[in-house]
Formats: structure tokens, sequence, C-alpha cells
């Protein structure tokens, strides 16, 4: 063989073989019998492996039976090469001649698949099989999926419902709440002014009473003279029932005034024990202890005093009434988180567990056999529960038939109003120069602090007033931006001072917004009111309604002329969120043009304007009337020469550093310098010489 066909051998991967019908191999040619290390006369199935001959078998037997010379498909047999089963692709075709009856031989003719390919087809196959798995996968999990959607769309009908429902519920709610908070506003009212009109009879009767049973206005009968002590007692105890009813109604609408102060228990106890001594004279079956604290147990209070001592004058009252023999005694101690209780223990009668609550309700009294005998109206046990609310704390009972009660009151030694209060005003007397200040006029003090918390991050400023007198002298240190008033006050009205504000030349342009209970808004608008609403006031409400009105008024208007856009931009986020409305011109004539056009409260002036300086503007300014008043803060990072800086500092109100820019220094520049033209609010500390401010360094 030369060297050519050598070499087409050793590249070629075709080999063939000729196979007798009975499967035996007949004939090969050189290189399927070097490659397949054949022996003819062998099956050509014994170089098969074992899992490949049925499939070889049926190769060839199909084969055999086809036509003659025509070559079949082509089929991947495995065959060992040096014992390793190696990917041949065969085609075969029978041989015309019959061998004796055996059937026909075939020939075969196949090429080596190179093995990569086998490799790669074992990779394909393995991926597929995994794809197919991973398809299932996917299916199942899409189906698992838009079952869930599906779950998820029911849930969200639902969700859906149900939130309709709790909308409608809680809109029932509101207006239930709504309509009970006016029930009992309304019923407060009656009660209070029923009240009121109660006692000027009364008073009549009690004073014509006493008038006739005085001896040296001629003499009764003795008959007429107990008919009119019987009117008088009656009359007594009307006016006793009706002054409970008044300060129950009071308590329960929150409008008892509190009237805290600082005082020492002990002489707190030492009073009560005067006050009550002529309950249980000296000789009495029942004996009054009160428990003076002295040394480590004294301590001071700050509360309401009168509220204090008319709950405990009730309660051991109470005790006298219910106590034939035995001891009244009361006591106080000091407990945990700053809270005082007092004890008012008697060895009376005693109240059955199932009516602890219910002596706490409006005119409620237990059946027992000592009601009968003593006076009362069922209302004072409700009305102490309630003033110790108002006092901050809880009154509750602790009794048994027979063995005794004992009632407890527990209030904060401080009350919690007072130390609010203290923050509030001491708040509002340091005024936020960044802040616009908003004078509110209302004397219930969580109305206050509600209003407080409002405005608590916004341009304004609360400054809380409770009376006509605090808001007028608030007036002399400060000019608010707006005020809000509340009408109806304890004991007065607002309406002569909004009148007075809105007559006064320099207080007319203060925008008002009365806000109050009752609907008087024709009044209110008549006397000058800019707003009128009806009390519960919502925080966004206000702040909206605030920004506008003080808007209305006379705006500061301040003016910058700077033609650096940067400065311009930082010393618009500096003024931000404040009551200024802002102007801005580039060049020095704009600024000229725009001052006696817009005429501003205020200008700011860069020193150093394209060709142009602050110089050349302010000599523009005082030379037009309409500008030539207008207070500049000059506004530069320019490095001043001495003889510059002594004359800007006669012609401007200020000089500014650019880089010590901030709100508060900004603000507090405005307001001097509005204040020195006599244009500002007055709330400011007067100029001083160490306001000014050299830009150099
Ligand atoms: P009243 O004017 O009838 O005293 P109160 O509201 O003060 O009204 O008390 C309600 C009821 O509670 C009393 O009528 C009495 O039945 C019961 N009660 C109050 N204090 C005592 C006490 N210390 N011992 C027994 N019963 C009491």
């Amino acid at each position: 063989m030369d060297a050519l066909a050598e070499a087409v051998s050793t590249l070629s991967r075709e080999l063939a073989l000729v196979c007798a019908a009975d499967g035996t191999i007949t004939w090969a040619d050189a290189r399927a019998a070097a490659l397949l290390g054949l022996t003819l006369g062998e099956p050509l199935e014994a170089l098969a492996p074992e899992d490949q001959r049925p499939k070889l078998r049926t190769f060839l037997a199909q084969a055999a039976a086809g036509a003659a010379g025509v070559g079949s498909e082509a089929w991947e047999l495995n065959l060992c090469v040096k014992d390793r089963p190696t990917c041949f692709a065969f085609r075969a075709c029978r041989l015309g001649k019959e061998e004796h009856g055996a059937g026909h031989s075939v020939l075969l003719v196949g090429s080596l698949v190179p093995e990569d390919y086998a490799h790669v087809l074992e990779q394909v196959n393995e991926n597929l099989s995994e794809l197919a798995t991973l398809h299932r996968q996917s299916e199942r999990q899409q189906r698992e999926l838009s079952r869930r959607a599906d779950e998820l769309l029911r849930l969200n009908a639902e969700l859906a419902e149900s939130n309709q429902g709790v909308r409608s519920l809680h809109a029932a709610l509101d207006e239930k709440a709504e309509t009970l908070q006016r029930t009992a506003e309304v019923k407060s009212r009656v009660v209070a002014n029923v009240s009121h009109e109660f006692r000027t009879p009364l008073h009549s009767i009690l004073g014509l009473a006493k008038l006739l049973l005085n001896p040296s206005n001629g003499s009764l009968s003795q008959e007429q003279e107990k008919q009119v002590q019987f009117i008088r007692n009656s009359a007594e105890s009307l006016y006793e029932l009706v002054n409970d009813l008044l300060d129950l109604s009071k308590a329960e609408s929150g409008k008892a005034v509190l009237r805290p102060r600082r005082f020492q228990l002990s002489e707190h106890l030492s009073a009560l024990r005067g006050m009550m001594r002529p309950l249980l004279p000296e000789g009495s079956p029942v004996e009054l202890r009160v428990v003076l604290p002295s040394g480590e147990q004294e301590l001071e209070l700050e509360t309401d005093e009168a509220k204090l001592s008319q709950v405990l004058r009730n309660l051991v009252s109470n005790a006298a009434k219910f106590t034939e023999a035995g001891s009244i005694s009361v006591s106080a101690e000091r407990a945990e988180r700053d809270v005082v209780l007092f004890h008012v223990r008697d060895t009376g009668i005693g109240i059955a567990p199932e009516h602890h609550e219910r002596i706490f309700e409006e005119f409620s009294q237990v059946e027992n056999p000592l009601q009968g005998k003593v006076k009362g109206t069922g209302l004072g046990l409700a009305l102490a529960r309630k003033l110790a609310e108002v006092l901050g704390g809880t009154l509750t009972v602790q009794s048994a038939v027979g063995a005794g009660s004992t009632f407890t009151l527990a209030i904060p030694r401080v009350h919690p109003e007072v130390a609010e209060m203290a923050g509030l005003s001491e708040r509002a007397a340091k005024l936020d120069p960044t802040r616009a200040p908003v004078l509110v006029l209302e004397d219930d003090r969580q109305t206050l602090f509600l209003y407080e918390k409002y405005l608590q991050r916004s341009g304004f400023q609360v400054v809380p007033v409770r009376t006509v007198d605090d808001a007028r002298a608030a007036m002399q240190r400060i000019r608010p931006a707006a005020i809000v008033l509340d009408v109806m006050l304890e004991g007065e009205t607002s309406w002569g001072f909004l009148a007075e504000l809105k007559q006064g030349e320099s207080t007319r342009d203060i925008p008002v917004l009365v806000v109050t209970i009752t609907d008087r808004e024709q009044k209110a608008r008549a006397l000058g009111a800019d707003e009128f609403w009806l009390k519960p006031v919502e925080g966004k409400k206000l702040l909206s309604k605030l920004s506008a009105l003080a808007r209305v008024g006379p705006v500061d208007k301040v003016l910058i002329i700077d033609d650096d856009e940067v400065h311009r931009y930082l010393l618009r986020q500096v003024l931000r969120g404040t009551p200024y409305v802002l102007m801005e011109a580039a060049t020095g004539p704009e600024g000229v043009r725009l001052a006696r056009e817009e005429a501003p409260q205020l200008i700011f002036l860069d020193f150093v304007l394209g060709e142009h300086t602050a110089f050349d503007v302010l000599d523009d300014l005082k030379a037009d009337p309409r500008t030539r008043d207008i207070p500049v803060i000059l506004h530069t990072s320019h490095q001043l020469a001495e003889h510059e800086h002594a004359r800007l500092a006669k012609e401007t109100a200020a000089i500014l550093s650019k880089h010590t820019l901030s709100k508060e220094v900004a603000i507090g520049r405005i307001r001097d310098a509005l204040n020195k033209a006599g244009l500002g609010p007055q709330q400011q500390p007067p100029h001083t010489s160490g306001d000014r401010e050299p830009s150099r360094g």
C-alpha cells in the first residue's frame, strides 16, 4: 500500500463487512478487520455489547428482508473496538444472491461516529431529559401558581368586601360618636343653664326664709316657724343638688377649670380635719382620725387643692352618714410613679360587692337601713369620681357588708397638665425666629396642646394664651402672622377683643380665624373675622388655612439681586417655609426695575453683579423716592475693602457674609431690618451694633 492509501486509511471513518443470513461475518474490508479485530465466520453479534444485540439482530433481519441493492436507513449501533463500545452509523443493503436457501447475505457499511459526537449526543439526551423534568416541574408550578392566583383573587374580593363593611361600620360609629358627643354637650349645656337658672330663685327663697326666721322681723307662731324651717331645709337640699349637678356637668363637659397650686400635704389634711370636725363633734360615737404626715412622709403637691378637698369632704361625709359607731380615718401615702394615695376608711355598714360600681353612677343609692335616715341625692360619688378624673386620677372602693368601707383616691402628686402647661408656655416664650408666630386664644388646655401638635413641624409657632388679658399682653410683645380665637372662654367671651383687633390701626391687617362651638358666623364676620369655623378643628385644614390667611395680609416681599444662580437658589432654600414672598433678579438694572414695580419690603443685594457693583444699585435705589427707603441687606462673598465696608455700613441695613448663611441668621437680619424700617413685627430684640457682620475671614 502506498503512502497515500495508508494516509486515507488512517483518516477514513468507513468500514464494510458482509454477514451471512445467520449473522456470521463472511467478509470484511481491511479497516473493519483491523478496527474490530474480527475473525471471519464469527457472528457479528459477538462484537456487540450484550444490550445492543437485539437491536443488531433486528437491523440485520430488516436489511435481509429489504429489496436487493437498496440501502437502508442509517442505524446507530455499538460495536466493541478494543473492548470499548464504540458507536457506528450503519447502513445496510441486501445482496442479490441467496446462499443455498439459507437467506440473503447483507452488506453493512459503517461510519465511525466520532466519540465527541456520541458524547454530545449523550449530553443532549441528558439535557433533554432534564429539560423534560424541568418542564414537568414548571408545569406543576404553573398550575400551583394559577391556583394561588385564584385563591388570592378570591381573598382580595373577600377583603374588599370586609373593607367596605369596616368602612361603613366606621362611618356608622363616627356618626354615633358624634351624635353621642353632641347629646352629651347638649345635656351638659342644658344642665348647666337650668342649674344656673335654679340658683337665683333658690337664693331668694333661702334669703326670704332667713328673713322670716329672724325674730327682729316680727315673730312667727310656732307652727309657722316649723313650716318656714321645712321650707329652708328643702331649699338648702335643693341648693346642694343644683350645685352638685352644676359641678358634675362642668366636669363632664371638660369645662372644669383646673386651678393648680402648690401646697403641703399636712396643711391640706389638717384643714380638712377642721372642716369635718363639726360633722363628728366631741362625744359622738364615731371618731374622726386624720393621720397627718410628718418628716419623711411630708409631701408637696401641685394640683387643684379645692377639687381634692371637695372629693375628700364628700368621702368623709358619706362615711359619717353610713357609720353609726367606730371611726373614720383619713390618711395619705406616696405610691410609685409620683402618685399620692388618699384613703378614707370607715367602720360603717359597708357596701356589697355587686354595688361597688353602681354607687358611682349618677342618682344611684343602695338600699340599706340607714338610707332613709340620711340626706343625699346620689350625685356625690359620681361627682367625686369625675373630679378624681379631672385631677388625673381614679377613685375606687373596697368594702363588704358589715365590714366598713375604704375609698381610695389616687392622683398624681403634680397634675400632668401643670408640667405640660409649663412646657408649652416656656416654648411659646422662646420665639423661634424661623417660624411665624400664631397667637392662639383658647381656654381649653387640651385644645391648645392639639394646636401645638398640629403646627409642630410647620412654619408657624403657637403662642398660647388662655384669657383675653393674656392675649392683649402677648400683642404688646409680638405681632402674630395670624390669630386663632376661641370665642366662648371660661367666664368671658372674646368678641370685644376681636372688635378691638379689627378696629386697631396696627392690628386690623392681622388675619383672625374664629373657632368656636356655636354657630355665630354672622357676628364673627360682622366684627371682622377673616374666617369662621366650628370646633373641632382638623390639623391639615388649620395649616392650609393659616398659610393662606398669612399670605393675605401685608406679606413681606423680599427681593434677591444676585447674578449667581446658585446663591439665589441657596437663599431661596434658606427662606423656604418662612412667610416671606421671594422675588429674584440676576442683574442690577433688573433688580432696580423689580424694586420699583413690586415695592418689596427688603432687598438682599450681592456686591459684585457682572459689570455693576452694589454701589451702582444702591445709587439707583436711593435716587428714586419709591425705592429710597427699602432696607437693603448686603449679601456677599466678596472681601470688602475698608472704605467699601465703611460706605456700605452707612447705606445698608446689614452686611451678611455668604459663608455664614443660615436660616436663623438670615431671618434674624430680615426682621431686624424690617423693624428698623418700622415695617416688621416687633418681636425681635432691638438691633445692636454687634449684629453687623463684616464679611472678612
Ligand atoms: P348620696 O348623696 O346618696 O350619699 P353618693 O353618690 O355619695 O350619694 O353615694 C351613693 C350611695 O353609695 C349612697 O347612697 C350609699 O348607699 C352608698 N355609700 C356611699 N358611701 C358609703 C359608705 N361610706 N358606706 C356605705 N355606703 C356608702
